[in-house]
């Protein structure tokens, strides 16, 4: 089976980061990106995030060993380029939650080995009320999320899929449909490539 580099994004707030915990450990390998955002309360250096400071962060760019990187809410994040031998040696799909500007970078560096995902709230208005129960940032925090969010739906329909992310089951549903979908593409199937090839006609 092909492993596949599947890439996440959709606003703060839209439920990501829960729609992906319900994915099984044993077939997907989640990447752990840089950054140089303080942690939030519960936050584990290591499990959410590597929390480095700025001059890590540009001494790491200096040695180009980010797959891309961005600067977002003030901060630094960026996917080390380990993180694919980490899943992929592990026989694992790379899943990879960042930013819009940072899928769209992945898109040239790895055309049809990469899936692009998006994840949308049903409502403008639902979201706004998510990040505020979120409780984890201040209103001016909030405010500024919101904002960057409707910048980031305007890039929605660019991606290869978009849930709507209104019932987390059912969104976990689709995400999981998605993938089989893809491992189905005929490009993807190794042994149907190899009947194929072998048909003695
Ligand atoms: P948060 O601060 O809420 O954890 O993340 C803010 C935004 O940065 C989210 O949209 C998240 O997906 C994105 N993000 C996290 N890690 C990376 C990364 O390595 N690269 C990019 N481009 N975005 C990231």
């Amino acid at each position: 089976m092909e492993n596949l580099i599947i890439v996440v994004s959709g606003p703060s707030g839209v439920g990501k980061s829960s729609l992906l915990k319900k994915l099984p450990l044993e077939d997907f390998y989640f990447s752990i990106s840089h950054t140089t955002r303080s942690p939030r309360p519960g936050e584990i250096d290591g499990k959410d995030y590597y929390f480095i400071d700025e001059k890590t962060f540009l001494e790491m760019i200096e040695r180009n060993e980010f797959l891309e990187w961005v600067k977002v809410h003030q901060a630094y994040y960026g996917t080390a380029k380990s993180e694919i031998y980490k899943a992929f040696s592990q026989k694992k799909h790379l899943i990879l939650d960042i930013e819009v500007i940072g899928a769209t970078r992945l898109k040239s560096q790895f055309g049809n080995k990469a899936i692009f995902i998006f994840i949308s709230p049903p409502s403008l208005e639902e979201l706004k009320k998510r990040l505020e129960n979120r409780g984890t940032e201040t209103k001016d925090k909030v405010e500024q999320r919101f904002r960057r969010a409707k910048e980031e739906l305007r890039f929605a329909s660019w991606f290869d899929y978009v849930i709507v992310n209104r019932d987390l089951e059912e969104a976990c549903q689709t995400f999981k449909a998605i993938i089989k979908a893809e491992l189905n593409r005929p490009f993807r199937n190794i042994s149907f490539k190899k009947f194929i090839n072998n048909l003695d006609v």
